[in-house]
């Protein structure tokens, strides 16, 4: 398994057409191994009118990106890190760690 991502990180994009940019995940699909990340991977969708959306028209909306694609942005120090995990004394508790400035994420 890659180093977990959780909603609310910052992740980076690392490959593809937005490659380099920034954003908040803003859901995790662990299934498919992947991660919707707010205003990347936006793709617009043509809808027809419907009772939700009475004038039809283009719905912007993310794609979801695999997670081997991203990488997670250290809130403390702003390095993308593969973020190691530690176990803790405190009960075997595990605990993403920047390997850069050893900040515990979670
Ligand atoms: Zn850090």
């Amino acid at each position: 398994m890659p180093a977990a991502i959780k909603k609310g990180d910052t992740v980076q994009v690392l490959t593809g057409k937005e490659k380099g940019k920034k954003g908040r995940v803003l859901s995790v699909h662990p299934s498919e191994n992947k991660v919707t990340v707010e205003k990347i991977n936006v793709v617009k969708k043509h809808m027809k009118p419907s009772r939700q959306h009475q004038q039809g028209g283009i719905v912007e909306r993310e794609n979801p990106l695999h997670i081997s694609n991203v990488m997670l942005v250290c809130p403390k120090c702003q390095a993308r890190t593969r973020s190691g995990v530690l176990a803790t004394e405190d009960a075997g508790k595990r605990l993403r760690v920047c390997k850069k400035c050893k900040e515990v994420i979670d």
